[in-house]
């Protein structure tokens, strides 16, 4: 039974709609409680679509506004997406989601998640070509995503596979990629830290499962890594997008997700 969903996106930072909006398609959808995650600022990228810290003052008093609007009908978190390249929060937040959504290089941060284009002049640009170094690198740079930034929830760990699904850029059993996102993910578990089954890429017509992979996922599990859903809705219909086939393959391999209500309000 999913009662909340605690990623998800509006026009403070890259989404199409407003957190009100977002709560409003929450009741809709029966939620419990809904989370909203803006995205950390990322003053390093010129394209940033993070929330600049006036709009995250702006972001703060709005959903404080909501959360006395709605109280009683729906529970309200502010969270943030803290990149691990972002400053570090002024002030604290409900609840962070750490995520990795750029490698630094010597030609400054570059985001491994725009587009298949941009990934493909990093892997040529920075690893000669070798897209194996390239993912070693990132899986390197989420290793520490739970020490920089304190998150509560991990974020798509293996996001380097957006625009892999038909296995075109990389091959996910070579031995290189499975020993770096295996010693990435033995880090992480000593954190405790639940991962994200995370469905985003699905609604946004990138992949047709969610991340991590059914491999990574089960041996996340089987070292005792806990997960929860999570859409990453950039619009107010995508909230729990995926999440029947997300609890699916969980189920199937015998995991009962955490709900982030759960986690988030008794932390
Ligand atoms: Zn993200
Ligand atoms: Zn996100």
């Amino acid at each position: 039974m999913i009662r909340s969903d605690f990623h998800c996106h509006t026009l403070y930072c890259d989404g199409k709609d407003s957190p009100e909006d977002m709560v409003r398609s929450a009741l809709e959808k029966g939620l419990a409680a809904v989370g909203i995650s803006g995205h950390s600022y990322a003053p390093f990228d010129p394209g940033c679509q993070g929330m600049t810290p006036e709009n995250e003052a702006k972001y703060r008093r709005q959903i404080s506004r909501l959360k006395k609007k709605y109280e009683g009908q729906i529970k309200i978190f502010c969270g943030t997406e803290q990149d691990i390249f972002s400053p570090a929060p002024v002030k604290p937040f409900d609840y962070s989601i750490g995520s990795v959504h750029y490698l630094k290089t010597r030609d400054g941060y570059i985001s491994v998640d725009d587009t298949i284009d941009i990934l493909r002049r990093l892997r040529d640009g920075c690893f000669g070509g070798d897209i194996y170094a390239l993912c070693a690198a990132y899986y390197e740079t989420v290793s520490s995503v739970c020490k920089v930034t304190g998150c509560d929830i991990i974020g798509h760990f293996d996001l380097i596979s957006k625009f892999n699904e038909d296995g075109s850029l990389f091959d996910a059993q070579d031995p290189r990629y499975r020993s770096a996102w295996m010693s990435a993910a033995d880090e992480l578990l000593k954190a405790d830290v639940p991962f994200e089954v995370n469905t985003g890429a699905m609604s946004r017509g990138y992949r047709t499962e969610p991340y991590p992979s059914q491999e990574i996922i089960r041996y996340i599990s089987g070292k005792g890594g806990r997960f929860v859903l999570s859409s990453d809705a950039h619009r107010k219909e995508d909230l729990t997008f995926g999440f029947e086939r997300a609890l699916e393959i969980l189920n199937g391999l015998g995991i009962e997700p955490v709900d982030p209500l759960d986690l988030i309000e008794n932390k």
